[in-house]
């Protein structure tokens, strides 16, 4: 992927371009177990393509410190920046 920029940000394909993993059944089984504990995962955050694979064989990664990440990596969905809110200890 290139590392082109347009004022510094880095180049994303345009909306209508995306799509969202589609789930079969046993994946969208560990995805509302996701949904439903409020779950903080790498696997959504980070937009990963192989959701269905993972989902499906009953494996997901979590992110257990809240959904930022305080790396800047342009090539990762994950939200970025400085963690604001306290740590959820449930
Ligand atoms: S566990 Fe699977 S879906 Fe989650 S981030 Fe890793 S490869 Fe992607």
């Amino acid at each position: 992927m290139s590392n082109q920029t347009i004022e510094n940000k880095p180049l994303r394909l345009p909306e209508w371009l995306q799509r969202d993993v589609l789930l079969n059944n046993k994946s969208r089984k560990v995805h509302s177990l996701i949904q439903e504990y409020d779950l903080n995962t790498v696997c959504q955050s980070a937009r990963c393509p192989n959701r269905n694979e993972c989902f499906s064989s009953g494996t997901a990664t979590f992110m257990i410190l809240g959904n930022t990440c305080t790396r800047g990596c342009t090539f990762c969905s994950v939200p970025k920046g400085k963690p604001e809110l306290p740590l959820d200890s449930n």
